[in-house]
């Protein structure tokens, strides 16, 4: 930031809605007000998930972040991929040919308009220098949603739900929202590997705390 901008940063501080609380108020360079900011946690390392090479995500799934994600799938909020993205980095010695964002079922992308993980991997082709390829994965089984169903049902919900045209040899990092018992990613990099992809890194906006089991 230069001087003056410092200069007129401080003078006529921004108020515009934060982007986790939706609240006016001061917001930093992210777009987060100084309450929110306090709370966000960023996520440490956490275990590795099956049939994945690495995974990672940006921040902890806190009540205030589950909100801005709720405004972010359903309400429309896209100009939230942007703050998501800006929290996510690839994990150490990962070397990676290409972006995939975990696919929604075409039902559903007629219906909300967008697919959030895609929105979010457009974010992430530039901050990271590589190309998103949305062709290579897709969503063959159309799902119901995720969030009221326990571990079990979760994992058979997303069973042999996706499938991949043939990506032999290239390492993937595969983009999701969030990664809650980590059945979707697991079940996307099953369906890439089978396809023939070198490794496949698995990144996600946000991730619980619960442990992956299985
Ligand atoms: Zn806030």
């Amino acid at each position: 930031m230069s001087l003056s901008e410092t200069v007129l940063n401080a003078l006529f501080p921004k108020h515009v809605a934060c982007s986790v609380c939706n609240r006016e108020a001061v917001i930093n360079e992210k777009g987060v007000c100084t309450a929110c900011e306090e709370k966000l946690r960023i996520c440490p390392p956490l275990p590795m998930l099956s049939q994945t090479d690495g995974f990672a995500a940006g921040l902890l799934y806190t009540e205030g972040i589950k909100q801005a994600m709720h405004r972010f799938k359903y309400g429309d909020a896209q100009y939230l991929a942007e703050f998501f993205a800006s929290y996510m980095r690839l994990g150490e010695g990962w070397e990676a040919d290409v972006i995939v964002p975990v696919p929604i079922h075409k039902k559903r992308l007629r219906a909300r308009g967008y697919n959030q993980s895609a929105l979010i991997a457009q974010c992430l082709s530039k901050a990271f220098g590589l190309r998103v390829d949305e062709t290579l994965l897709s969503r063959i089984k159309s799902t119901r949603t995720q969030t009221a169903l326990s571990v079990d049902a979760r994992r058979k919900n997303v069973k042999a739900a996706f499938a991949a045209r043939p990506c032999g040899g290239l390492s993937i990092v595969l983009v999701d929202d969030v990664k809650t018992t980590g059945s979707t990613l697991f079940e996307c990099a099953k369906a890439l590997r089978a396809a023939g992809a070198r490794r496949v890194y698995a990144l996600a906006a946000c991730a619980d705390e619960l442990p992956y089991q299985g």
